[in-house]
């Protein structure tokens, strides 16, 4: 997939209000992944980054900090681009591109929205000719950023939904144990669960169905012990060693 980049005039964005270091792609070796804040985003459109760009030059700073801003629609907004210093993230504003995907607090990112943001990543990789490492805002900074939802999607290697890397191999990349916790409706919960049917470990009574339940846990910790974990690494919230011993097949 390639990526459509919506340009700085295209948004409406204003003149930088200082000087910006420029950067060579061959600094970059980091992809990080941010997102608004606290509260949940409803803005579309130029609007998306115009707000980010007032809130930035509200702090002082010479315009958006971000390299680029991914909308709920999937649509890529140039802040910084490819080649201008950040503002995201410091100590890593020179070797990391900073991507703030808009949501906020625990909105979940619309596979648009995932989808645009893998092929950023992807671009950036081709561009740069190495692999970015993938981090989301807190691990390069103690934050909250970028939530629950999105730092699950980084860790489990930042598939893009529908394709990509996830078919890859078949099969469903551990999606993070804090996305189970933020009790998702998605049919990799669905799919989980007949495999673990199949696998003889039903604490089903219905389903397995889309929204996590209790039995889905409880049917997860007997697939844990059933591994040979017990204790605490049998509480049913999924953990990568068995997720990937489970091999849930791409949805
Ligand atoms: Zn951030």
């Amino acid at each position: 997939m390639s990526v459509t980049i919506i340009s700085r005039s295209q948004w409406g964005a204003r003149p930088w209000t200082g000087s910006i270091a420029s950067v060579s792609l061959s600094e970059r070796t980091e992809f990080f992944v941010h997102y608004d804040g606290a509260d949940p985003i409803n803005r579309t459109g130029n609007a998306v980054p115009q707000a980010i760009e007032r809130s930035h030059l509200g702090q002082g700073w010479s315009g958006i900090g971000y390299h680029f801003v991914v909308d709920q629609a999937g649509n890529v907004y140039e802040g910084r681009g490819w080649g201008l210093q950040g503002a995201h993230c410091p100590g890593h504003n020179v070797s990391g591109i900073g991507v703030q995907i808009a949501i906020g607090g625990d909105q979940a990112p619309t596979d648009a929205a995932l989808r645009s943001t893998r092929a950023l990543y992807d671009e950036a990789c081709a561009k740069t000719g190495r692999t970015l490492a993938k981090r989301g805002h807190k691990d390069g900074f103690p934050t909250l950023c970028p939530g629950g939802r999105l730092y699950a999607w980084v860790q489990s290697g930042m598939p893009s939904p529908g394709g990509g890397n996830g078919g890859a191999t078949g099969y469903v990349p551990f999606p993070g144990a804090e996305w189970f916790k933020a009790n998702p409706v998605s049919p990799i919960v669905t799919a989980m669960g007949r495999r673990l049917v199949a696998e003889g470990c039903s604490a089903y009574s219905s389903g397995p169905g889309p929204r996590w339940t209790e039995a889905d846990r409880q049917s997860y910790a007997k697939w844990q012990r059933k591994r040979g974990f017990g204790g605490a690494d049998a509480d049913g919230w999924p953990g990568k060693t068995t997720w990937d011993a489970l091999r849930v097949p791409a949805v």
